[in-house]
């Protein structure tokens, strides 16, 4: 039995499919052939968009193959029985046939490849809802003065699938004096510290990527600081905000 368009099609990008249908397609002609026009499409739009292939995800795979499926219920012109020919003018009818029966919709599993070509390469921007969620929202910090407490802005940590996390800071207006602001992760224990990056002074909102590992690690206090252009690269001491990510 030959397999579906979808896996030929996915054959024809070079994605895997289980063994049976692998082995048949290695050994029908008429597979090879309905891989092979595939293949060379795919060439064609890979050439023009430059990028590398990639099968869409199975729900885009759904919604096109939905699509598909609406379409070609609508109910075809009943075709005559064709004329009776001599065998030997049809030459290897079983393949032409078979073709002939897929040409129609080839046209669709083309359509729904490019379109997986622009889902694997656009990705968030084409098909966000589909493909990847908004970034979520993983943990939040209110950050205040140390001195009086004062809210002075706030910080999440949002994490987008597949991608590291970015430590969002969101700030009224800070004042860096002669120097210069610096966003800092600090250890629960409250001696190891790393710098996530400077802040510029006229930002309210700044996204930084930070690593899961060193979430992990407990680096989960919020501090933005003063520094001086100064040749102590470490923390200065005069925190502007602070808060612990939860
Ligand atoms: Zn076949």
């Amino acid at each position: 039995m030959h397999p579906d368009e979808e896996t030929l099609a996915r054959l024809a990008l070079g994605e895997p499919v289980g063994a049976e249908d692998a082995a048949h397609a290695e050994g029908c002609a008429s597979c090879q052939a309905f891989i092979a026009e595939l293949a060379e499409t795919l060439a064609l739009v890979r050439e023009s968009s430059g990028e590398e292939l990639v099968a869409p995800p199975d729900s885009v795979w759904r919604a096109i193959t939905d699509e598909v499926a609406t379409d070609a219920a609508v109910p075809l012109s009943p075709v005559p029985a064709p004329a009776p020919t001599p065998p030997s003018a049809s030459g290897s009818s079983g393949v032409d046939e078979l073709a002939a029966r897929r040409r129609p919709r080839f046209g669709w599993i083309a359509v729904a490849a490019a379109v997986g070509v622009v889902a694997g390469v656009v990705g968030t921007q084409v098909v966000p809802d589909l493909v990847s969620p908004q970034p979520q929202v993983i943990a939040q910090a209110q950050l205040d003065t140390l001195d009086t407490g004062t809210r002075g802005g706030e910080a999440e940590l949002l994490s987008s699938r597949g991608r590291a996390l970015d430590l969002r800071v969101q700030v009224k207006p800070l004042d860096p004096g002669d120097g210069y602001l610096e966003v800092w992760l600090i250890n629960s224990d409250l001696k190891r510290m790393v710098s996530v990056g400077v802040l510029p002074s006229d930002a309210t909102e700044q996204d930084f990527r930070v690593t899961r590992s060193l979430i992990d690690q407990g680096y989960v206090i919020v501090d933005i600081s003063r520094e001086q252009f100064d040749d102590r690269p470490q923390h200065s001491g005069d925190s502007l905000l602070r808060g612990s990510l939860a």
